[in-house]
């Protein structure tokens, strides 16, 4: 896993420039303190511990589900109660934490998505295009599925043994089977991010100003 840097720039770049755009404070334009905008994170209550502030002070996080009280649980008794019960984990279509089962999920229900994700992935097989060009090349080649064989032949309708033995060596425990076909189990936000990369953007970004 080489470092992560999605969060900070597909999420949290963006809402912070439309947050500012809003405000009608572009960058860099200083925004005074009173001004701000509420922002509403889904974090549950089994999830406490990712519920974060956020890194600058035109924002201010809320957790709804958190002040109600609801876990997980709860939201899926929510969710089936409106006909809702095929509601997925949130996350960016090309994750890399995906497992099997949500890369066959795209492949077998949307074709263009699916289309889109392979196009992406063979996209970054060379790395960061920026850090390339800033003469910090990517040692080796860059994968989105584990087995590191392009997405549109690689093994997701089996595991392979390599991957099985890789995943338990990382893992140490029988964690690894359900890793490999369902992915990571926590969903994604900007500020509760699942690779942690969101405490990258205030550094990277020059936007927390
Ligand atoms: S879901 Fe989260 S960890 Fe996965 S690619 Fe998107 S921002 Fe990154």
């Amino acid at each position: 896993m080489t470092r992560r840097q999605c969060t900070g720039e597909y999420k949290i770049k963006p809402i912070k420039k439309q947050v500012r755009a809003l405000l009608g404070y572009p960058y860099p334009a200083r925004i005074p303190r009173e001004v701000f905008v509420e922002q509403w994170v889904g974090i549950s209550t089994d999830e406490f511990h990712r519920a974060k502030d956020a890194d600058v002070k035109y924002m201010r996080n809320r957790h709804p589900l958190i002040d109600l009280g609801w876990s997980r649980t709860d939201c899926i008794r929510y969710l089936s109660s409106l006909d809702l019960t095929d509601t997925p984990k949130s996350s960016c279509l090309g994750c890399p934490f995906h497992g099997n089962a949500q890369w066959r999920h795209i492949r077998d229900t949307s074709p263009e998505e699916w289309a889109d994700v392979v196009e992406f992935d063979a996209a970054i097989r060379q790395g960061n295009a920026r850090a390339n060009a800033g003469g910090n090349p990517l040692l080796g080649e860059a994968f989105l599925h584990r087995s590191r064989v392009p997405l549109a032949d690689a093994p997701i309708d089996h595991v392979t043994a390599a991957e099985l033995a890789a995943l338990q060596q990382e893992l140490g425990s029988d964690d690894y089977v359900a890793v490999l076909e369902e992915g990571v189990p926590d969903g994604c936000s900007p500020w509760a991010c699942r690779g942690d990369a969101d405490t990258l953007a205030r550094d990277d970004f020059g936007l927390a100003t």
